[in-house]
C-alpha cells in the first residue's frame, strides 16, 4: 500500500476510535474552538504540538515554521497571533524550539541554501548577538543546542515587542509568553523563559498606546 493511502485509512480508523470513546466528540468541536494555548513551534516532523503535549483537537492553536521564528514582517505569523490573542483569547503563547534543530544548525554554517538563506538570517542575527558565548562551546552539537535556547528566548522577546501582545497585556493582563525546548532524545519539554504583563522590555520597543 502506498504511504498516502495508508494515512487516509489511518484517518478513518482514528475517527472511528474517537467516536467510540466519545460519541459527541466531533459534534462538540464543530460548534466552537476555545483553545487556551497558541503554540509556535518548528516545522520538524518529530515535534508535533498535540502529540508531545497530549492535547486533543480544540485545545491548541498551532503555527509552525522553520526554527519557530517570530519575525516582525511575517504576516502569516502575525495574523495567527492576532487571531489567537484577540479572537480566541488564548491565555498562553508557547514558543517551542527543539535540540538538534536543523534550521539552527544550518544558520551556524556558511553554505548558501537558496531562499531559506533569508529566513535563517534571523537566526544568524541571534548568533551575532551571542557570538562569544556560543563560540566558547566548541563542539557544533553543543553550539547548536545553546543557540536553540538563545533563539527561543529571542523569539519570546520578539512577541513582547508586538503591539498585539502589548495591547493584550495592557487591557486584559494576558497572555503569558513561554519559551520551551523539546528534547528529541527523551521527549521532554524544558521550560526556559517566560514573560507576562509585568515584564519589562527595552523602551524603544514599547508603544505608548498599543
Ligand atoms: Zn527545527
Amino acid at each position: 500500500m502506498k504511504s498516502i493511502e495508508r494515512i487516509l485509512l489511518e484517518n478513518k480508523a482514528w475517527s472511528k476510535e474517537k467516536l467510540m470513546d466519545d460519541a459527541d466528540f466531533f459534534k462538540r468541536l464543530e460548534k466552537i474552538q476555545k483553545p487556551d494555548f497558541l503554540w509556535i513551534g518548528c516545522s520538524d516532523s518529530r515535534v508535533p504540538a498535540n502529540e508531545v503535549t497530549n492535547t486533543d483537537p480544540g485545545e491548541m492553536f498551532v503555527h509552525r515554521n522553520i526554527a519557530n521564528m517570530v519575525v516582525h514582517t511575517d504576516l502569516n505569523l502575525l495574523s495567527v497571533l492576532q487571531y489567537a490573542v484577540e479572537v480566541l483569547e488564548v491565555k498562553h503563547v508557547i514558543v517551542c524550539g527543539h535540540y538538534g534543530c536543523g534550521g539552527v544548525r544550518a544558520a551556524l554554517g556558511n553554505q548558501s541554501l537558496g531562499i531559506i538563506n533569508k529566513w535563517l538570517r534571523n537566526i544568524k542575527d541571534v548568533y551575532h548577538n551571542h557570538r562569544d558565548e556560543v563560540d566558547a562551546l566548541g563542539d557544533i552539537d553543543i553550539k547548536t543546542n545553546r543557540l536553540v535556547e538563545l533563539n527561543v528566548m529571542e523569539q519570546v522577546t520578539n512577541l513582547a515587542k508586538t503591539s498585539i501582545i502589548q495591547h493584550a497585556w495592557k487591557h486584559h493582563n494576558r497572555p503569558t509568553l513561554h519559551g520551551w525546548v523539546y528534547s528529541l532524545s527523551d521527549g521532554i519539554l524544558k521550560e526556559l523563559y517566560s514573560m507576562d504583563e509585568s515584564s519589562g522590555i527595552d523602551p524603544i520597543y514599547q508603544y505608548d498606546n498599543p
